[in-house]
């Protein structure tokens, strides 16, 4: 059932959220060849826990830690570990805070230093996808629209976009209904409703869709070992149009990007 939140709620939610772009935006200084995705880890959860908030995936389903980090052919749920991050790696970083008893849920790929042309291409697109998808989120409109939406732009590319792993409403739980797959048929599914809040977030690969899972339980990679991005924005239903509650602007600050990307997605 999809559980509308009121405008007090969604108010809370983009604080939640708010908290993860920052810790998104101060990690996007660290990230670095030679820097440990566990130290990257350890950076976010004291960051968290100093915006009164508590890490939104440390013992979710018993994950271990504070951030999912999925360097090049992980897809996501990969475990911080003590691997140097190299020169032209790209890392996954997906970071979840809870506070006032609402999770924000956000996700960015970063490249480490200079990456080759095609995995650029591989990000671009990506994070293109994720706002292709976001336009569609609005009133009249169902989950399939969305995830057809994204498909379509990312398999035109010639990527392969994952089953196995979708977006998700988002609330007082991590993973509310509807389930948002990035892939689908236009105008199936349920239909979106005002005040309800999603996570949508394409994992796009850069060949096969197909994936595989590490033995530790957790991480997904692809199949054939290329590299996969991931981009995710918490996106609310307000006035029939898609407002975001997370924001990338903390990140493109940190790497002197300058972006009006999400301006369609203000009210
Ligand atoms: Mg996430
Ligand atoms: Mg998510």
């Amino acid at each position: 059932m999809i559980i509308a939140k009121t405008s007090e709620e969604i108010e809370l939610m983009r604080e939640s959220a708010l908290i993860v772009s920052k810790t998104l935006g101060m990690l996007a200084g660290e990230v670095k060849p030679g820097v440990t995705t566990l130290q990257l880890d350890a950076l976010a959860e004291t960051f968290i826990r100093d915006h009164g908030a508590v890490p939104g995936f440390l013992g979710l389903y018993d994950f271990p830690n504070s951030l999912c980090m999925s360097p090049n052919a992980q897809v996501v749920h990969g475990i911080p570990n003590t691997t140097p991050l190299e020169e032209g790696d790209i890392i996954s970083i997906d970071c979840g805070a809870l506070k006032n008893e609402f999770y924000g849920d956000h996700a960015y790929t970063f490249a480490v230093g200079e990456v080759s042309p095609e995995v650029q291409k591989l990000l671009e697109v990506t994070k293109e996808s994720l706002y292709v998808g976001i336009r569609q989120f609005k009133a009249g409109n169902r989950v399939g629209d969305v995830g057809y939406a994204i498909q379509k732009y990312t398999e035109d590319h010639g990527y392969g976009v994952v089953r196995e792993l979708v977006g998700h409403g988002l609330g007082r739980n991590m993973h509310e209904d509807p389930e948002m797959p990035n892939y689908g048929k236009r105008g199936r599914g349920k239909k979106f409703v005002e005040g309800m809040v999603v996570a949508i977030e394409p994992m796009i690969n850069m060949g096969t869709r197909r994936i595989k899972q590490l033995k530790d339980g957790w991480t997904i990679l692809t199949a054939d070992g290329k590299p996969s991005a991931h981009f995710e924005h918490d996106v609310a239903l307000v006035n029939g149009k898609p407002e975001l509650l997370s924001t990338f602007k903390f990140i493109y600050e940190a790497l002197g990007i300058d972006s009006d990307e999400e301006l369609e997605f203000r009210q």
